[in-house]
């Protein structure tokens, strides 16, 4: 069999993309066809957030190139920037700030929920005025989706500009950049979009456009300097050669989940019947409300080891789930069910494999997982 890759990124890729790496190469400074082809991808991967006036850039490396690149390009020396903080990407950001000069204001959020629009407009109150805010869409580690179509305008409101991680949720659940005052949103191409890793796809607002341009200090980094990017298209030129592999991939995956139709009605359905089929099977999905759509985190039950779980279904099943980071290691294993991997037939796969491990180990669940999934 196969192996399945059901972690929370990085995803398994199509066919179809695994072959679009595979395009006869060509020069991408010089030939006319790659900027077209790059003009193209830019245009398709606005359409996945409803933009139309947001000026998309695509570059090559990690996402965490796009939570750099934000930081680097839109904070100057002493800028106080408000670090919304409900999960561990939502905190690391705060590290991004302060290695680019700026003072990290820490909103701290319960871990469990969605952040509380009431109590996050009394902290700017009290502890504003801010020029920034960076905020992340899905908690990956946690599975906690924000109510970023509640905190950007209330951002706007207060004058802040919005930095939205988008990196889990870009191409799974419902994003309107430009209705919900998103001023930079990043996203990356090893999440729902199933293209392997290297791609990093940023978002600008006009307003973050403006405020790039008019920055009185230079940006002290040229890889991460989103300035350089903002004419690509116009003058044909890109700031490093660019890689037409991974272009090509991201155009075929953005079509796909384009021609999949209502990709977000589709994560949701599928994520709701994987927590109903977690709950009545006796387990605790971490969060209390405003759960992912793409992935599912819940508490490993008492006594169960993760590496355990995690080696036998590696081992016996070739499945390879996530466990979580940081304080939530060992705590969470989670379910990955974004991009190619929101399909019935692999969750099925999944928890199948899940109750033999559990009935390998003399534990005995409620129900059997797989069985009350397929009921659903
Ligand atoms: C995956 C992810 C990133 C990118 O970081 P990795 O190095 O791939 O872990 C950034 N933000 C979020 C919310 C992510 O899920």
């Amino acid at each position: 069999m196969d192996k399945l890759i059901m972690t929370p990124g990085p995803t398994e890729c199509s066919e179809e993309v695994r072959r679009a790496l595979a395009i006869k190469n060509t020069n991408t400074d010089m030939d006319k066809d790659f900027f077209e082809l790059y003009e193209n991808t830019c245009r398709k991967a606005k359409k996945l957030i409803n933009s139309e006036k947001s000026t998309a850039i695509i570059m090559l490396g990690e996402a965490i190139l796009g939570l750099e690149s934000a930081c680097a390009s839109f904070i100057e020396e002493g800028d106080k920037v408000l670090c919304v903080d409900n999960g561990i990407f939502g905190r690391g950001f705060g590290d991004f700030i302060e290695m680019y000069g700026g003072e990290a204001v820490h909103f701290k959020g319960d871990y469990r929920k969605g952040i509380d629009i009431e109590d996050l407009e009394r902290f700017i109150d009290e502890k504003g005025p801010f020029k920034l805010a960076t905020l992340v869409h899905c908690e990956t580690p946690t599975g906690v989706t924000n109510p970023i179509d509640k905190i950007c305008p209330l951002l706007k409101n207060k004058g802040i500009l919005s930095i939205v991680d988008a990196v889990s949720s870009y191409g799974g659940e419902e994003i309107h950049m430009d209705d919900w005052d998103i001023d930079v949103l990043l996203a990356g191409t090893q999440k729902c979009l199933s293209v392997t890793s290297g791609g990093t796809l940023l978002f600008l607002s006009d307003r973050a456009k403006e405020i790039l341009i008019n920055r009185k200090s230079s940006i002290r980094s040229y890889y991460a300097n989103l300035k350089n990017w903002l004419n690509v298209i116009e003058e044909q030129k890109f700031p490093y050669t660019h890689s037409d592999a991974m272009i090509n991939s991201i155009n075929v995956a953005l079509e796909r989940t384009i021609n999949r139709g209502d990709f977000v009605k589709a994560h949701r359905e599928l994520a709701e019947k994987i927590r109903e089929t977690f709950l009545s099977c006796g387990f605790n999905i971490y969060p209390q409300e405003y759960f992912s759509n793409t992935l599912t985190a819940i508490e490993l039950p008492e006594g169960i080891s993760f590496d355990d779980m995690f080696n036998y279904l590696n081992r016996e099943k070739n499945i390879v789930i996530g466990g979580s980071v940081g304080e939530f290691k060992g705590k969470l294993f989670r379910v990955g069910h974004m991009g190619e991997n929101a399909k019935e037939e692999k969750i099925y796969i999944l928890l199948k494999a899940l109750d033999e491990y559990f009935e390998s180990i003399k534990i005995s669940l409620d129900k059997k997982l797989h069985i009350e999934f397929s009921k659903k």
